[in-house]
C-alpha cells in the first residue's frame, strides 16, 4: 500500500517540486531545497530509502506506476534523479527535463544517431552475426552497450565476439558496439539550462572509474585552456539541441587534443557532487533553481582543487562509526552519508576535500576514504 503524503507548499504559497526517485541524488536535492523553502516531494522505492528518510513529503511508488505518478503530481513541476522512466508517462506531465530531452539519455543508440557532438565509432546491431561484423569492422574488439537500462558499467563490457556479450542477448535485440577508445582521460563538464534558455556551466572536471564505477573526480580538470573551452563549447550546442531542463552531465573521453562524447545524463551526476562543497552554487540547487525556471547561480570553484572520492562500500558495520576517526585526523574533510546500507561497491557516502595544492588535497580525500572504509 503506498504511503501517500502530500504536503502544504501549494497551499502556502511554497514553490512545489517533485522528484521521481529515492536514492541519494533526491536527498542532496532536499539538502539544497531546504534553506530554500522550497518544497520537495519524492516518490521513493521505499520510505526508509536513502530519500525518504531525508524527505517527509515522500510517496512509495514505482517510477513505472502510470495512474500512481498522474495523480501525485497534481500539476506540479516534476523532475527525476534516475532515467528510468517510461517515455508515454513523462509525456504526460510536467516533466523537466521532457521526454523529449531525456530520449538522448535514456538511449544510447539515440544519443549516438541523433545528437550533433563528436562520438567513438560506432554501430548498431539487431542479430549476432551484426555483432560479429560490427566487431570486425572495429578491428576485432569493441565496447558493446545494452541501449537502455544500463548504470555504473553495467551493461557495458569488451567483446571481441558476439559471445563475449555478458548479458542475455537474443537475435533482434538492439545493441549498441563501439570503438574502444584508449583514452587518456576521462572528463565530465555539467551544464544547467533554466526552463527559459538560460545556462551556466561548472568547470570541467576529471572522473576516474573503479570497476566501471565512477570513483575519484578532480576539479578543475588538469587540462588546458583550449580543452576546457571545446568542452564547454560541446556541452553548451548539446545542452541547446537537446532542450534539456535542469543539469546536463555531458561525459567524455580526452584522445589527444580531441574530446569524444561517451554519454549523457540530465540530471545531478555523480561528477558533480564536489560542487556542494566547492562551488559558489551546488549542482542539487541549480538543479532546483533551473526546473523552477528561476535565475541560475555562480558557477564559480570556491578553491583552486576540489577532489572528491566516492565510498563504495566500507568493511565497517556502519562508516558514521569512524566520522570521528575521520576529523581527529583532518577537521577539514567535507563528509556525505547517504543513509545506506554497506554492500560491496556500493554508493554509500562521498568525501570532498578542497583546498591550493592538488596532490595534498587527493591525499586528504583519499585518506579519509581510507578510515572510512575502515582499511
Ligand atoms: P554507464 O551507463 O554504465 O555509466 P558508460 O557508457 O559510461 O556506462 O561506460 C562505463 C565506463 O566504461 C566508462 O566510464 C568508461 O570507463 C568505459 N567505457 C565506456 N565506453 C567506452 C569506450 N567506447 N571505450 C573505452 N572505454 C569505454
Amino acid at each position: 500500500m503506498a504511503q501517500k503524503v502530500v504536503g502544504t507548499g501549494a497551499r502556502s504559497g511554497a514553490p512545489v517540486v517533485c522528484v521521481i526517485g529515492g536514492g541519494q541524488l533526491a536527498r542532496m536535492m532536499q539538502e539544497a531545497a531546504i534553506p530554500l523553502g522550497i518544497e520537495l516531494r519524492a516518490l521513493v522505492e521505499a520510505e526508509d530509502g536513502s530519500a525518504g528518510q531525508a524527505i517527509p513529503y515522500s510517496t512509495v511508488g514505482a517510477a513505472d506506476d502510470r495512474d500512481l505518478i498522474t495523480g501525485w503530481v497534481g500539476g506540479n513541476v516534476v523532475t527525476v534523479e534516475h532515467e528510468h522512466i517510461p517515455d508515454p508517462i513523462l509525456r504526460e506531465i510536467d516533466s523537466r527535463p521532457s521526454a523529449d530531452a531525456l530520449r538522448f539519455a535514456q538511449d544510447k543508440l539515440v544519443m549516438r544517431s541523433e545528437l550533433e557532438a563528436p562520438h567513438p565509432r560506432w554501430y548498431e546491431a539487431t542479430s549476432r552475426a551484426e555483432i560479429d561484423s560490427s566487431i570486425a569492422a572495429l578491428g576485432g574488439v569493441a565496447i558493446a552497450k545494452t541501449p537502455t537500462d544500463g548504470y555504473d558499467g553495467k551493461g557495458v563490457a569488451v567483446v571481441r565476439s558476439a559471445v563475449d556479450v555478458p548479458w542475455e542477448y537474443a537475435d533482434g535485440e538492439r545493441i549498441l558496439l563501439e570503438e574502444k577508445v584508449e583514452f587518456d582521460m576521462e572528463v565530465a563538464l555539467l551544464i544547467a539550462r533554466r526552463l527559459s534558455g538560460e545556462m551556466k556551466a561548472w568547470p570541467l572536471v576529471q572522473s576516474t572509474q573503479r570497476d566501471g564505477i565512477c570513483y575519484e573526480v578532480i576539479a578543475p580538470a588538469p587540462v588546458d585552456q583550449a580543452l576546457l573551452d571545446r568542452a564547454t563549447e560541446i556541452a553548451t550546442t548539446i545542452a541547446e539541441q537537446t532542450g534539456v531542463v535542469g543539469v546536463l552531465a555531458v561525459e567524455m573521453f580526452v584522445v589527444g587534443d580531441r574530446l569524444l562524447v561517451n554519454e549523457l545524463a540530465m540530471r545531478p551526476h555523480n561528477t558533480g557532487h564536489w560542487t556542494i562543497d566547492g562551488a559558489v552554487t551546488s549542482q542539487f540547487e541549480q538543479h532546483l533553481r533551473a526546473v523552477l525556471d528561476l535565475p541560475l547561480g555562480d558557477t564559480s570553484p570556491k578553491a583552486a582543487w576540489s577532489v572528491m572520492v566516492n565510498l563504495l562500500g566500507s568493511d565497517l558495520e556502519d562508516p558514521r562509526q569512524a566520522l570521528g576517526a575521520v576529523w581527529e585526523a583532518d577537521p577539514g574533510v567535507k563528509i556525505h552519508m547517504y543513509g545506506k546500507e554497506v554492500r560491496p561497491l556500493r554508493k554509500i557516502g562521498h568525501v570532498t576535500v578542497s583546498g591550493d595544492d592538488l596532490e595534498s588535497v587527493k591525499a586528504r580525500a583519499h585518506e579519509a576514504i581510507r578510515i572510512l572504509e575502515g582499511k
